[in-house]
């Protein structure tokens, strides 16, 4: 479908339409239009924009793999099909390894996904051997590998579910969210979550860590300064805002 670059909704439409093209391309699952859909929906709560406490926690999260030993980054489709490019860009600047975790796995999907995200970034992903079990998830959602996700320190989990991010927290990681809804699990779990749309919140957490591993005090001042907790509350604050006066902010 051509979308016309005069319309309201253009950059949504086009996302919209490379999803679809990537659930037929077997990147992204069915299931994962919908969580585009629950993302999309929190976006337009929060203005279509990154908000101050969005930019707080990229600061925050920058300042989180500067000091960190051994990051990682974990991709799923939907991560993979919205932002291939920036992922690298961040995993190269912050020296993190990217692993694939797939919601709905099948090794025909997870060869897919890999192959997609090492054309993409010009990196090689962990993910095709799964030798590690993340305690206390049932399924084939616990499989990680033990190389990359089991033996970080810290760990960012763009558009991850629930289940995952808490039995992340149970075993010791700290974990940076990506994630739209500031109600989820997944933020609720974290030790900073950005409420922010992934593509906007990337480039600004590589353009922090470019400023802040040149000075790694200043990252731990950061982190020292920032609230998961309240920044989630000022989100919640400002949508409540937001929805009582449409045009204020
Ligand atoms: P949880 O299990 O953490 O309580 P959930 O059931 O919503 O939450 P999923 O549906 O597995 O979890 O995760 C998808 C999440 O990703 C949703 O919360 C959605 O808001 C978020 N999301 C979807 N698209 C984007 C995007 N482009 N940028 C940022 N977040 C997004």
């Amino acid at each position: 479908m051509r979308v016309s670059e005069d319309h309201p909704r253009y950059r949504s439409l086009v996302t919209r339409e490379r999803m679809a093209e990537m659930v037929a391309g077997g990147v992204v699952s069915v299931t994962g239009l919908i969580a585009h859909g629950r993302g999309e929906a929190f976006d337009y709560l929060l203005g279509e924009r990154t908000t101050p406490e969005a930019e707080g926690a990229e600061m925050a999260a920058a300042a989180l793999l500067v000091l960190s030993e051994r990051p990682i980054i974990t991709v799923n489709g939907n991560a993979a099909a919205l932002a291939v490019k920036e992922l690298g860009e961040l995993a190269r600047i912050s020296d993190a390894m990217l692993e694939v975790n797939l919601f709905h796995r099948s090794d025909e999907r997870m060869e897919k996904v890999c192959a997609f995200v090492e054309a993409g970034t010009g990196e090689q992903v962990l993910g095709r051997i799964q030798d590690g079990i993340l305690e206390g998830i049932a399924s084939d959602r616990a499989r990680c590998c033990r190389s990359g996700l089991m033996a970080a320190d810290v760990v960012l989990i763009p558009l991850e579910d629930g289940d995952r991010a808490e039995a992340m927290v149970r075993v010791g990681k700290k974990i940076i969210s990506i994630d739209l809804n500031p109600l989820s699990r997944t933020s609720q779990a974290a030790t900073v979550a950005v409420v922010d749309e992934l593509t906007r919140a990337l480039p600004n957490i590589s353009a922090w860590v470019e400023k802040l591993r040149k000075d790694p005090k200043e990252a731990g001042r950061v982190l020292t300064n920032f609230d998961n907790r309240k920044n989630l509350t000022s989100v919640l604050d400002r949508i409540c805002h937001h929805l009582r006066e449409p045009s204020s902010d």
